[in-house]
């Protein structure tokens, strides 16, 4: 059975194949680097992971772009909060996402390519739209005619048809309901940064960044085009917009949505005091792959309650399998092979493959692997664990670990890791905030023993390596 995987564009679970060969051509929004990225946020770029891994599984070779949105309201906005250069405030951001990202295991896209690196090529295409009579002006605005493009809601499912013709909208987020004519090129104003271009000078909205950088390196149409689920209106519906009537034909084939995460069954927001970055679960004592675990153990397509139940629970499922490794490595078995194991161990590299096959059911597939841990423990308690099994062992835990990627601890290579270093940071202002300044200032010298050095700004600890 081929991958399958559903289609937002056609509501239906498809069976998927590239258009052409084996490469898989795929565009997932990146990250808008205006602040650190949270774990709603992570769940998304664990989901486009899970997706490249089980693709490359299954013998096909990525062309993936991720953009980074160095431009947009919420930067300009905390950039210009800050007296910051809007480089000088996308840099750091976009570094520690970087960071996060590795520290996540997430495999890096074959390219990732930033907004303000394309300002002309996304002028040009709207000076191609406006030629084509799609766009219109409004105090040195350029806005997409929404009704111009018949297939308007195709991908959200919603009839757009009773809108308000000629109504506009300048921001880059908003809901269904207040569907307008969006900004296509944003006048400048006084303070925020504006580019000279063939269509004047301003800056782009956010949806032609992605059409553009899209179109530029994989071409009029995609295999996959990634996102989360809240990307569906109006960001993807204005893409599909904006790339169809520029080119002519369908941007992409699939359209792939991940679910939200909640917080203890809530909306994860800073006023409820349930809002987490990766620094923070790190704070804690949770480990990268422990994150990863729980982020990846649910489907895609169901919301993900995040709890640190749950995170105990990836820590304990980790410890399990990697028990079980340690087990079976360090192990004296007698010769021989036991079949009814060995037939266990390929069933569940089947069952494995066709979990993940069907629209990446993570779920099913850990459940093929603890099933047959629990089996393989069984047979080494009571002896029958024979020297050839370990073959099925290593089959398992190999295709395991290909998608989770969850077996190898987080090594301090060169020294202290990130999240041990976050951790003694967290650790640092508990004690400052109880007054304990001893504990706080051994802290301090503790990192910097291990070659780190901390300063304190305004904005909170900032530390470096020496
Ligand atoms: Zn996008």
């Amino acid at each position: 059975m081929p991958v399958r995987l559903h289609n937002t564009l056609t509501q239906q679970v498809q069976p998927f194949e590239p258009l052409e060969g084996k490469t898989v051509k795929m565009y997932t929004c990146g990250p808008t680097v205006y602040d650190y990225a949270h774990i709603g946020n992570f769940r998304t770029f664990v989901f486009y992971d899970l997706l490249r891994r089980w693709l490359r599984a299954s013998g096909y070779t990525l062309d993936h772009v991720m953009n980074i949105t160095d431009v947009d309201d919420k930067i300009i906005r905390n950039a210009v909060a800050q007296g910051k250069s809007l480089e000088d405030y996308t840099n750091a951001y976009t570094q520690k996402f970087m960071d996060d990202c590795a520290t996540l295991r997430l495999e890096r896209p074959e390219r990732i390519v930033r907004a303000t690196e394309h300002i002309d090529e996304m002028a040009s295409a709207i000076r191609k739209l406006e030629d084509e009579g799609y766009t219109y002006r409004s105090d040195g605005s350029l806005y997409f005619r929404i009704s111009k493009f018949a297939h308007y809601g195709k991908l959200s499912h919603h009839d757009f048809t009773q809108m308000v013709s000629g109504a506009r909208v300048d921001v880059d987020e908003y809901e269904k309901a207040d569907a307008r004519d969006f900004a296509l090129w944003k006048a400048p104003k006084p303070g925020e940064p504006a580019w000279d271009t063939v269509i004047g000078s301003g800056r782009p909205g956010w949806h032609i960044e992605c059409s553009v950088m899209a179109i530029h390196y994989l071409g009029a149409t995609l295999d996959i085009h990634a996102g989360g689920v809240d990307l569906i209106f109006p960001h993807h519906e204005n893409e599909i917009a904006q790339s169809e009537s520029l080119t002519g034909k369908e941007f992409a084939r699939y359209w792939v949505h991940s679910e939200f995460l909640l917080v203890d069954g809530q909306k994860m927001s800073k006023s409820l005091g349930n809002f987490y970055t990766l620094r923070d679960l790190f704070g804690r004592g949770f480990t990268p792959e422990s994150v990863r675990y729980l982020l990846a153990s649910v489907p895609y397509r169901k919301g993900l309650n995040f709890t640190f139940d749950g995170l105990n629970s990836a820590k304990t499922a980790i410890e399990r399998v990697r028990n079980f490794k340690l087990r079976v490595d360090t192990g004296k078995f007698a010769e021989g092979e036991n079949e009814s194991l060995r037939a266990r161990a390929e069933s569940a590299v089947t069952r494995f493959r066709e979990s993940m096959d069907d629209d990446l059911n993570t779920a099913e597939a850990l459940a093929a692997v603890f099933e047959y841990v629990r089996d393989a423990n069984t047979a080494i308690d009571s002896g029958e664990f024979r020297a050839a099994n370990v073959a099925g062992v290593n089959a398992v835990l190999h295709l395991f670990d290909q998608v989770f990627d969850v077996l190898k601890a987080t090594e301090h290579t060169g020294g202290i890791s990130e999240p041990e270093i976050e951790s003694l940071i967290a650790d640092r202002a508990a004690a400052k905030k109880s007054r304990d300044f001893k504990r706080a200032d051994a802290i301090r010298n503790e990192l910097l023993e291990k070659g780190v050095i901390l300063e304190d700004t305004k904005d909170g600890v900032r530390w470096k390596r020496k």
